[in-house]
């Protein structure tokens, strides 16, 4: 930073290698973390709304926390490290709503309802339709049953993570996110942060890429004459799925892709590599997914819920087809976004620090 800038502390840097950039995804873990609320998410980007510099000196948490920023870890597998990998679907309320194996909705209801959390924060979709994305915080557990569509969209989650502590004051809280979101929570986790202290597990999604909104609409427009209000849902099975009630349109990844926001181009987390559990679909099996269990914590969460059979599992060697595809999936992502960063770093273009130092480690 020049010394002519004129945001001092992290918030400047922050500013500048990451939301100038365009490689902010709006998770709102900088304006969670700030300790005098000095950022706020507006008009679809972190705002410094006046200068920290009055009230605190060597301020670094608002760069620090986010999930762009320099990683925690350096490399790990293309799965990154786990205790076990299985096939689970719920057989509670769950199974009665949406598609999918709907295994995050069963295990924090059944969470919730057991009292071993006492809230979760989550997304659904707001009035306004599939595309506009509301991060909730709920303690009920029909809440969350009305919220099992996945929306490939940036959700601020780690904004509300921090609702549910200051304002709705919960302290043993159940976290879903896509892995940037992960990332974000481990971050406050790593610098201690108080907020952090509420946490009691993280769900990891799998996650290939989120889309930019209006960059996707316009698309569609053009090339589907498909507009907004016409869309009802979006899903995606090898393929992506645009219903409306005219019918569905069948998309293939890479023709979708140039939709995508600027950073999931370099990211290479395809399956939450931190969080406590991750799920991700188990295509081409229907109504099942993918467990990826990580943790002592996440095992102890996952194995409750079973044990109260409001999910049932089965051997990933009954489908080693599945785990095949979910692993080069991940190889996948990590390959292409390192082709991407040689291209950036041919053409001289800005590289997000958290690959830039995987990178690092995987050439050293
Ligand atoms: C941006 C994005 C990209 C994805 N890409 C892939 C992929 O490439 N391959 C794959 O197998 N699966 C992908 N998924 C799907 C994800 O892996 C599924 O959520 C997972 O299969 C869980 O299934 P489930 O039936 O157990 O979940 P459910 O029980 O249906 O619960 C889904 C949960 O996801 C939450 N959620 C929905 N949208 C978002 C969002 N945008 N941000 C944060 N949380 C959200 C909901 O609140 C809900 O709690 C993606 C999801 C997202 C959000
Ligand atoms: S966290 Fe807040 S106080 Fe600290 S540098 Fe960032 S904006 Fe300033
Ligand atoms: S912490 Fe989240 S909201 Fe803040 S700049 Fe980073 S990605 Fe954007
Ligand atoms: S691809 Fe990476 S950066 Fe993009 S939304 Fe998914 S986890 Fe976040």
């Amino acid at each position: 930073m020049s010394s002519k800038d004129k945001l001092p502390l992290a918030i400047g840097r922050l500013k500048k290698i990451i939301i100038d950039q365009g490689f902010c995804t709006l998770c709102g873990a900088c304006e969670a973390a700030c300790p005098v609320h000095a950022i706020k998410i507006a008009d679809g980007k972190p705002e410094c709304i006046y200068d920290c510099a009055n009230y605190l000196d060597h301020c670094s948490i608002c760069y620090d926390v986010c999930p762009h920023t320099e990683a925690l870890l350096i490399e790990t597998p293309n799965l990154g490290c786990y205790r076990k990998v299985l096939l689970a679907q719920a057989v509670d309320r769950a199974a009665k709503v949406g598609s999918g194996g709907r295994v995050v909705t069963s295990l924090l209801t059944h969470a919730l309802e057991k009292d071993i959390v006492d809230s979760a924060v989550f997304s659904g979709a707001n009035a306004a339709g599939p595309i506009e994305l509301k991060p909730l915080v709920s303690s009920v557990p029909d809440d969350l049953l009305s919220a099992v569509e996945i929306h490939f969209f940036p959700s601020a989650v780690a904004k509300a993570f921090s609702s549910a502590v200051l304002e709705h004051r919960k302290q043993r809280i159940a976290f879903v996110g896509v892995p940037c979101h992960v990332l974000a929570l481990k971050k406050l986790e790593a610098w201690q942060h108080k907020l952090a202290e509420n946490l009691k597990i993280i769900i990891g999604l799998f996650c290939l890429w989120a889309f930019s909104s209006s960059k996707l609409l316009q698309y569609l427009s053009r090339n589907y004459n498909i507009q907004p209000s016409e869309i009802q849902r979006i899903s995606l099975a090898g393929e992506y799925l645009i219903h409306t009630r005219k019918g569905t349109t069948r998309i293939p990844l890479q023709k979708i892709k140039p939709n995508v926001l600027n950073r999931c181009r370099t990211c290479m987390d395809f399956s939450a590599e931190l969080a406590d559990i991750s799920v991700g679909g188990a295509h081409p099996l229907k109504d099942w997914s993918l467990v990826i269990i990580r943790t002592k914590r996440g095992e102890g969460f996952f194995n409750d819920a079973l044990k109260h059979k409001v999910i049932r599992t089965k051997d990933i060697d009954e489908a080693p087809e599945v785990f095949a595809r979910i692993s080069e999936m991940a190889t996948n992502k990590k390959d292409s976004a390192l082709k991407e960063v040689k291209k950036r770093k041919r053409l001289n273009e800005p590289i997000p620090p958290a690959t830039e130092s995987f990178v690092e480690g995987h050439t050293a």
